[in-house]
Protein backbone atom coordinates (compact mmCIF):
# COMPACT_ATOMS: atom_id res chain seq x y z
CA UNK A 1 0.00 0.00 0.00
CA UNK A 2 1.36 3.47 -1.00
CA UNK A 3 -0.09 7.15 -1.32
CA UNK A 4 0.38 8.35 -5.51
CA UNK A 5 -0.14 11.93 -6.47
CA UNK A 6 -3.35 12.23 -8.73
CA UNK A 7 -1.53 14.92 -10.76
CA UNK A 8 1.71 13.19 -11.47
CA UNK A 9 1.68 9.78 -10.12
CA UNK A 10 4.79 10.04 -8.16
CA UNK A 11 4.31 7.35 -4.87
CA UNK A 12 5.07 7.75 -1.25
CA UNK A 13 5.38 5.62 1.86
CA UNK A 14 2.35 5.72 3.98
CA UNK A 15 4.34 6.30 7.06
CA UNK A 16 6.07 9.27 5.42
CA UNK A 17 5.67 12.94 6.51
CA UNK A 18 4.41 13.93 3.39
CA UNK A 19 0.61 15.12 3.28
CA UNK A 20 0.64 15.92 -0.10
CA UNK A 21 3.02 15.54 -3.26
CA UNK A 22 6.23 17.81 -3.93
CA UNK A 23 4.25 19.00 -6.68
CA UNK A 24 1.07 20.38 -4.94
CA UNK A 25 -0.59 17.44 -5.95
CA UNK A 26 -3.10 15.41 -3.34
CA UNK A 27 -2.67 11.77 -2.71
CA UNK A 28 -4.68 8.64 -2.96
CA UNK A 29 -4.11 5.36 -2.42
CA UNK A 30 -2.44 2.91 -4.30
CA UNK A 31 -3.41 -1.14 -3.38
CA UNK A 32 -2.62 -4.59 -4.23
CA UNK A 33 -5.64 -6.33 -5.56
CA UNK A 34 -7.78 -7.24 -2.44
CA UNK A 35 -5.35 -5.67 -0.25
CA UNK A 36 -7.15 -4.22 2.66
CA UNK A 37 -6.08 -2.66 6.27
CA UNK A 38 -5.56 -4.97 9.38
CA UNK A 39 -7.78 -3.52 11.88
CA UNK A 40 -7.14 -4.50 15.63
CA UNK A 41 -7.32 -1.40 17.46
CA UNK A 42 -11.67 -0.88 18.12
CA UNK A 43 -13.92 1.22 20.02
CA UNK A 44 -16.64 -1.64 19.03
CA UNK A 45 -17.90 0.26 15.77
CA UNK A 46 -21.02 -2.14 14.51
CA UNK A 47 -22.69 -1.90 11.18
CA UNK A 48 -25.33 1.04 12.13
CA UNK A 49 -29.09 0.14 11.43
CA UNK A 50 -30.97 1.02 8.56
CA UNK A 51 -34.67 2.36 9.34
CA UNK A 52 -36.86 2.51 6.58
CA UNK A 53 -39.44 5.80 6.85
CA UNK A 54 -41.58 7.87 5.35
CA UNK A 55 -40.63 11.43 5.29
CA UNK A 56 -43.65 13.50 3.78
CA UNK A 57 -44.43 11.32 0.46
CA UNK A 58 -41.06 9.69 0.06
CA UNK A 59 -39.68 6.41 1.95
CA UNK A 60 -36.78 6.79 2.46
CA UNK A 61 -33.88 4.26 4.31
CA UNK A 62 -32.27 6.04 6.89
CA UNK A 63 -28.96 5.21 7.78
CA UNK A 64 -28.30 5.98 11.63
CA UNK A 65 -24.52 6.79 11.54
CA UNK A 66 -24.57 8.58 14.64
CA UNK A 67 -25.07 5.70 16.47
CA UNK A 68 -20.72 5.17 16.14
CA UNK A 69 -18.28 5.12 19.29
CA UNK A 70 -17.87 8.37 18.86
CA UNK A 71 -20.85 9.87 17.84
CA UNK A 72 -20.50 10.62 13.87
CA UNK A 73 -19.66 8.47 10.68
CA UNK A 74 -16.14 10.04 10.80
CA UNK A 75 -15.55 6.99 12.91
CA UNK A 76 -15.20 5.14 10.07
CA UNK A 77 -11.77 7.08 8.46
CA UNK A 78 -10.79 7.33 11.98
CA UNK A 79 -10.98 3.54 12.57
CA UNK A 80 -9.05 2.96 9.44
CA UNK A 81 -6.90 5.62 9.47
CA UNK A 82 -5.45 5.09 13.14
CA UNK A 83 -5.30 1.30 12.64
CA UNK A 84 -2.98 1.43 10.39
CA UNK A 85 -0.92 3.96 12.04
CA UNK A 86 -0.60 2.10 14.49
CA UNK A 87 0.34 -1.13 12.09
CA UNK A 88 2.78 1.18 11.10
CA UNK A 89 4.71 2.31 13.74
CA UNK A 90 3.26 5.99 13.98
CA UNK A 91 3.60 7.17 18.03
CA UNK A 92 2.40 11.09 17.61
CA UNK A 93 -0.16 12.57 15.34
CA UNK A 94 -1.24 16.32 14.61
CA UNK A 95 -5.07 16.64 13.56
CA UNK A 96 -6.82 20.46 13.04
CA UNK A 97 -10.81 19.88 13.59
CA UNK A 98 -12.77 20.99 16.52
CA UNK A 99 -15.40 19.31 15.13
CA UNK A 100 -16.71 15.56 14.89
CA UNK A 101 -13.23 14.69 12.87
CA UNK A 102 -11.41 15.77 15.59
CA UNK A 103 -12.99 13.75 18.31
CA UNK A 104 -13.06 10.54 16.17
CA UNK A 105 -9.37 10.64 15.59
CA UNK A 106 -8.72 11.98 19.11
CA UNK A 107 -10.70 8.37 20.57
CA UNK A 108 -9.18 6.50 18.58
CA UNK A 109 -5.69 7.59 19.01
CA UNK A 110 -6.80 6.91 22.66
CA UNK A 111 -7.64 3.26 22.43
CA UNK A 112 -4.47 2.47 20.25
CA UNK A 113 -1.67 4.69 22.60
CA UNK A 114 -0.87 7.23 20.19
CA UNK A 115 -0.32 11.01 20.97
CA UNK A 116 -2.67 13.27 19.31
CA UNK A 117 -2.34 17.03 19.51
CA UNK A 118 -5.60 18.73 17.97
CA UNK A 119 -4.83 22.66 16.83
CA UNK A 120 -7.44 24.63 16.63
CA UNK A 121 -8.56 28.25 16.51
CA UNK A 122 -7.57 30.20 20.19
CA UNK A 123 -11.30 31.27 19.99
CA UNK A 124 -12.97 27.91 19.88
CA UNK A 125 -15.81 27.63 22.32
CA UNK A 126 -14.68 25.14 25.26
CA UNK A 127 -17.55 22.81 24.69
CA UNK A 128 -16.45 22.14 20.88
CA UNK A 129 -13.34 20.91 22.38
CA UNK A 130 -15.08 18.89 25.34
CA UNK A 131 -15.10 15.32 23.51
CA UNK A 132 -11.51 15.32 21.77
CA UNK A 133 -10.32 16.84 25.51
CA UNK A 134 -11.98 13.96 27.25
CA UNK A 135 -9.83 11.51 25.02
CA UNK A 136 -6.56 13.29 26.43
CA UNK A 137 -5.58 14.74 23.23
CA UNK A 138 -3.06 17.52 23.12
CA UNK A 139 -5.62 21.18 22.58
CA UNK A 140 -3.19 23.59 20.99
CA UNK A 141 -4.86 26.80 20.62
CA UNK A 142 -3.58 28.85 17.89
CA UNK A 143 -3.61 32.41 18.16
CA UNK A 144 -5.46 34.50 15.41
CA UNK A 145 -7.03 33.60 12.35
CA UNK A 146 -8.25 30.14 11.11
CA UNK A 147 -5.46 30.75 8.05
CA UNK A 148 -3.20 30.70 10.99
CA UNK A 149 -3.97 27.65 12.46
CA UNK A 150 -3.82 26.16 9.61
CA UNK A 151 -0.24 27.53 8.96
CA UNK A 152 0.42 25.95 12.52
CA UNK A 153 -0.98 22.42 11.32
CA UNK A 154 1.04 22.78 8.20
CA UNK A 155 4.25 23.72 10.49
CA UNK A 156 3.52 21.16 13.01
CA UNK A 157 3.40 18.31 9.91
CA UNK A 158 6.84 18.93 9.21
CA UNK A 159 7.98 16.77 12.60
CA UNK A 160 4.73 14.93 13.60
CA UNK A 161 2.71 12.49 11.48
CA UNK A 162 -0.83 14.62 9.89
CA UNK A 163 -3.70 12.18 10.58
CA UNK A 164 -5.57 14.57 8.23
CA UNK A 165 -9.36 13.85 7.62
CA UNK A 166 -8.95 15.93 4.32
CA UNK A 167 -5.14 15.13 2.81
CA UNK A 168 -4.94 11.28 4.02
CA UNK A 169 -6.56 8.75 1.43
CA UNK A 170 -6.89 6.21 4.46
CA UNK A 171 -9.73 8.15 6.02
CA UNK A 172 -11.47 7.94 2.83
CA UNK A 173 -10.46 4.11 3.13
CA UNK A 174 -12.52 4.31 5.99
CA UNK A 175 -15.59 6.36 4.85
CA UNK A 176 -16.01 3.76 1.98
CA UNK A 177 -17.12 1.02 4.65
CA UNK A 178 -20.76 3.09 4.44
CA UNK A 179 -20.88 1.95 0.79
CA UNK A 180 -20.25 -1.65 1.81
CA UNK A 181 -22.41 -1.54 4.56
CA UNK A 182 -25.02 -0.30 2.64
CA UNK A 183 -24.81 -2.94 0.01
CA UNK A 184 -24.68 -5.55 2.71
CA UNK A 185 -28.32 -4.04 4.53
CA UNK A 186 -30.21 -3.13 1.08
CA UNK A 187 -28.57 -3.42 -2.07
CA UNK A 188 -27.43 -0.86 -3.82
CA UNK A 189 -29.92 2.23 -3.45
CA UNK A 190 -30.83 4.37 -6.22
CA UNK A 191 -30.25 7.73 -4.31
CA UNK A 192 -27.98 8.63 -1.87
CA UNK A 193 -27.88 11.84 -0.04
CA UNK A 194 -24.75 13.10 1.02
CA UNK A 195 -23.48 16.52 3.30
CA UNK A 196 -20.76 18.16 1.22
CA UNK A 197 -17.96 20.06 3.30
CA UNK A 198 -14.50 18.32 2.69
CA UNK A 199 -16.30 15.44 1.10
CA UNK A 200 -15.14 12.90 3.64
CA UNK A 201 -18.89 11.13 3.35
CA UNK A 202 -19.02 11.89 -0.26
CA UNK A 203 -15.57 10.24 -1.61
CA UNK A 204 -16.10 7.55 0.78
CA UNK A 205 -19.32 6.68 -0.60
CA UNK A 206 -18.12 6.73 -4.35
CA UNK A 207 -15.10 4.84 -4.11
CA UNK A 208 -16.92 2.02 -1.87
CA UNK A 209 -20.08 1.90 -4.25
CA UNK A 210 -17.17 2.01 -7.68
CA UNK A 211 -15.18 -1.06 -6.16
CA UNK A 212 -18.76 -2.71 -5.85
CA UNK A 213 -19.49 -1.88 -9.26
CA UNK A 214 -22.37 0.17 -8.98
CA UNK A 215 -23.05 3.91 -8.09
CA UNK A 216 -26.04 5.03 -6.59
CA UNK A 217 -27.08 8.89 -7.77
CA UNK A 218 -24.86 10.55 -5.31
CA UNK A 219 -27.03 14.27 -4.29
CA UNK A 220 -24.77 15.76 -2.61
CA UNK A 221 -25.81 18.75 -0.21
CA UNK A 222 -24.40 21.99 0.79
CA UNK A 223 -25.48 24.88 3.05
CA UNK A 224 -26.43 27.95 1.25
CA UNK A 225 -24.64 29.56 3.43
CA UNK A 226 -21.24 28.50 1.96
CA UNK A 227 -21.44 26.34 -1.23
CA UNK A 228 -18.60 26.61 -3.03
CA UNK A 229 -19.02 23.59 -4.90
CA UNK A 230 -22.83 24.17 -6.15
CA UNK A 231 -21.74 27.01 -7.74
CA UNK A 232 -18.63 25.60 -9.00
CA UNK A 233 -20.49 22.44 -10.50
CA UNK A 234 -23.42 24.40 -11.81
CA UNK A 235 -21.45 27.43 -13.23
CA UNK A 236 -22.38 30.34 -10.87
CA UNK A 237 -20.67 33.05 -9.30
CA UNK A 238 -19.39 32.24 -5.71
CA UNK A 239 -21.59 33.85 -3.61
CA UNK A 240 -20.81 35.16 -0.11
CA UNK A 241 -20.83 33.31 2.78
CA UNK A 242 -22.32 33.46 5.68
CA UNK A 243 -22.52 31.41 9.53
CA UNK A 244 -24.40 28.28 9.45
CA UNK A 245 -26.36 25.99 11.97
CA UNK A 246 -24.68 23.08 9.15
CA UNK A 247 -21.30 23.88 10.71
CA UNK A 248 -19.75 21.07 10.14
CA UNK A 249 -20.17 21.18 6.69
CA UNK A 250 -19.30 24.90 6.39
CA UNK A 251 -15.65 24.75 4.40
CA UNK A 252 -15.20 27.08 1.96
CA UNK A 253 -11.99 25.87 0.08
CA UNK A 254 -12.53 22.07 -0.10
CA UNK A 255 -8.98 21.14 -0.78
CA UNK A 256 -10.68 18.16 -2.68
CA UNK A 257 -13.25 20.08 -4.99
CA UNK A 258 -12.28 18.83 -8.40
CA UNK A 259 -12.42 15.06 -6.65
CA UNK A 260 -15.76 15.71 -5.37
CA UNK A 261 -17.55 17.36 -8.77
CA UNK A 262 -16.11 13.89 -10.70
CA UNK A 263 -17.47 11.50 -8.33
CA UNK A 264 -21.35 13.34 -8.39
CA UNK A 265 -20.58 13.58 -12.21
CA UNK A 266 -20.01 9.97 -12.53
CA UNK A 267 -22.82 8.94 -10.43
CA UNK A 268 -25.06 11.25 -12.47
CA UNK A 269 -25.86 13.27 -8.99
CA UNK A 270 -25.96 16.73 -8.72
CA UNK A 271 -25.05 19.03 -6.01
CA UNK A 272 -27.99 21.26 -4.22
CA UNK A 273 -28.16 24.18 -1.49
CA UNK A 274 -30.34 23.81 1.48
CA UNK A 275 -31.28 27.05 4.10
CA UNK A 276 -30.47 27.24 7.42
CA UNK A 277 -34.16 27.09 7.94
CA UNK A 278 -34.77 23.58 5.56
CA UNK A 279 -32.06 22.15 8.17
CA UNK A 280 -33.72 22.87 11.23
CA UNK A 281 -36.92 22.09 10.29
CA UNK A 282 -35.28 18.30 9.29
CA UNK A 283 -33.79 18.16 12.53
CA UNK A 284 -36.92 19.19 14.40
CA UNK A 285 -38.82 16.36 12.02
CA UNK A 286 -36.18 13.37 13.14
CA UNK A 287 -36.31 14.76 16.73
CA UNK A 288 -40.38 14.12 16.58
CA UNK A 289 -39.60 10.52 14.88
CA UNK A 290 -37.79 9.69 17.96
CA UNK A 291 -34.33 10.46 15.96
CA UNK A 292 -31.72 12.83 17.98
CA UNK A 293 -29.15 14.19 15.76
CA UNK A 294 -27.19 17.65 15.61
CA UNK A 295 -27.88 20.19 13.22
CA UNK A 296 -25.58 19.40 10.41
CA UNK A 297 -27.09 15.79 10.42
CA UNK A 298 -30.59 18.08 9.21
CA UNK A 299 -28.43 18.73 5.76
CA UNK A 300 -29.39 15.20 4.16
CA UNK A 301 -32.96 15.09 5.23
CA UNK A 302 -33.80 18.83 4.09
CA UNK A 303 -31.95 17.89 0.63
CA UNK A 304 -33.52 14.56 0.23
CA UNK A 305 -37.13 16.77 1.04
CA UNK A 306 -36.18 19.50 -1.26
CA UNK A 307 -34.93 17.90 -4.15
CA UNK A 308 -38.21 15.79 -4.22
CA UNK A 309 -40.88 18.38 -3.34
CA UNK A 310 -42.32 17.56 -6.76
CA UNK A 311 -42.52 14.02 -6.11
CA UNK A 312 -40.76 11.09 -7.87
CA UNK A 313 -40.74 7.77 -9.70
CA UNK A 314 -42.05 4.79 -7.23
CA UNK A 315 -40.25 2.17 -5.97
CA UNK A 316 -36.87 4.56 -5.63
CA UNK A 317 -34.34 3.20 -3.20
CA UNK A 318 -33.34 6.01 -1.36
CA UNK A 319 -30.49 6.49 1.50
CA UNK A 320 -30.16 9.29 3.91
CA UNK A 321 -27.54 8.87 6.49
CA UNK A 322 -27.61 10.95 9.53
CA UNK A 323 -23.95 11.68 9.97
CA UNK A 324 -23.62 13.46 14.49
CA UNK A 325 -25.89 12.76 17.27
CA UNK A 326 -27.36 15.20 18.82
CA UNK A 327 -26.02 14.27 21.96
CA UNK A 328 -23.15 16.24 20.84
CA UNK A 329 -23.77 19.67 21.73
ZN1 LIG B 1 2.73 15.13 -7.84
Amino acid sequence: MNFYCADCGQQYPLAGLDYQCRCGGLFNLMKAPGETVRTRVSLGEMPTPVLRRKLLHTEVYLKLDYLQPTGSFKDRGAFTLINKLQELGIREVVEDSSGNAGAAIAGYCAAAGIKCSIYLPADTSAGKIKQAAAYKANIVKVPGTRDDTARAILQAAQTAYYASHVYNPLFFEGTKSLAYEIWEQIGVPDYIFVPAGNGTMLLGAYIGFRELGRLPRIIAVQSRNCAPVVSRFHGHPAEDFAPTVAEGIAIREPRRLHEMIAAVKASNGDFIAVGDEQVLAAQARLGAMGIYVEPTAGVTVAGMLQYFATGHDKDLKIVVPLTGSGLKK
